[in-house]
């Protein structure tokens, strides 16, 4: 490989929007097989909004909304950014204590005069001891299933309510899926949420395999599992949970528009976060090694 052709294809990157780490990145663009996309910020914006509050009989939704926002107020995940500011515009939040947030999980913290309140995943709520009813069941995976990410807001043993936030998804991510695949890779949609709103969000861009329901640490999995099968694995991501499987992966992509953890542990950045631009690292890669040859 010449260096000077290296570093032309790194240059012409530059100017595509396409920070490449080092000329030898190319080279791992070029023989990637496998694409892992996070879905939160990566495929969808990760601009999330509150969309629907479903209180269990008897509870007030006022109070389970409050409630949520206090908790959520303490985290700086996505969800629960929404879910603080939803609580904040409809009056003070009371103040927490004792505030655990199990990453990729939710968050469980003290309010006064309720007691541990807990907001996040089922299974969080399940191993806080906390029951779940049919209905409010029910409704999470009826939210679930439009692609919104729903959480349960309980205290006092039982979960007391649904919160869906939903995101939309970037107006280029189905475009850029399609020129993925045209160009021989296979796009596997990864993410801690759950399966239902996963599959919602994969057809939405056309995106046929899903792994969901993964714990931050189970991203870094993921792309092992893939590697031991003989793939080449890129990983695009954008979040300080998607810095290890970045740092795994054969290719790391980081999202321009993403936290510094992910963009230091990536081999390129996509500087304007448009997922197009990793087919363009792909063509360019190729067009550069072929020219070396
Ligand atoms: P992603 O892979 O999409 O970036 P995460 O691994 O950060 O997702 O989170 C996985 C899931 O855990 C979220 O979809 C949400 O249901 C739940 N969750 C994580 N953190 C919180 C939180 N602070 N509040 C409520 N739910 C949360
Ligand atoms: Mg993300």
């Amino acid at each position: 490989a010449t260096p000077t052709a290296l570093l032309v294809g790194t240059g012409r990157g530059a100017q595509l929007g396409i920070v490449i780490k080092g000329p030898e990145v190319l080279e791992a663009t070029r023989d990637v097989d496998v694409v892992l996309l996070d879905k939160t910020g990566t495929v969808t914006e990760g601009r999330m909004g509150v969309v629907a509050v479903h209180a269990a009989d008897g509870v007030d939704e006022p109070e389970l909304v409050r409630l949520a926002g206090a908790v959520e107020a303490g985290s700086s995940h996505p969800v629960a950014q929404a879910v603080a500011a939803y609580g904040q515009a409809r009056g003070p939040l009371p103040g927490v204590t004792a505030l655990r947030e199990p990453a990729g999980l939710g968050v469980v913290a003290e309010v006064e005069g309720t007691g541990a309140v807990v907001v996040g995943r089922a299974d969080l709520l399940a191993s806080a001891g906390l029951t779940v009813d049919a209905a409010l069941a029910e409704r999470l995976a009826a939210e679930q299933e439009q692609g919104r990410t729903a959480v349960l807001v309980g205290w006092g043993g039982a979960a007391r309510g649904v919160v869906a936030v939903a995101d939309t998804v970037k107006p280029t991510s189905a475009d850029a899926i399609r020129r993925l695949q045209a160009l021989g890779l296979r796009p596997v949609l990864l993410t801690g949420d759950t399966a239902r709103t996963a599959e919602a969000v994969a057809a939405e861009v056309g995106i046929d395999q899903v792994v969901a329901d993964v714990r931050p640490e189970g991203k870094v999995d993921a792309v092992r599992r893939l590697q031991a099968e003989g793939h080449r694995v890129a990983m695009v991501g954008d979040g300080v949970n998607d810095a290890a499987a970045l740092a795994q992966a054969d290719l790391g992509v980081a999202m321009g528009t993403g936290t510094d953890a992910a963009i230091e542990a990536a081999d390129l950045t996509l500087v304007r976060g448009d997922l197009r631009q990793a087919a363009d690292a792909v063509r360019l890669s190729r067009a550069t090694l072929r020219t070396i040859r």
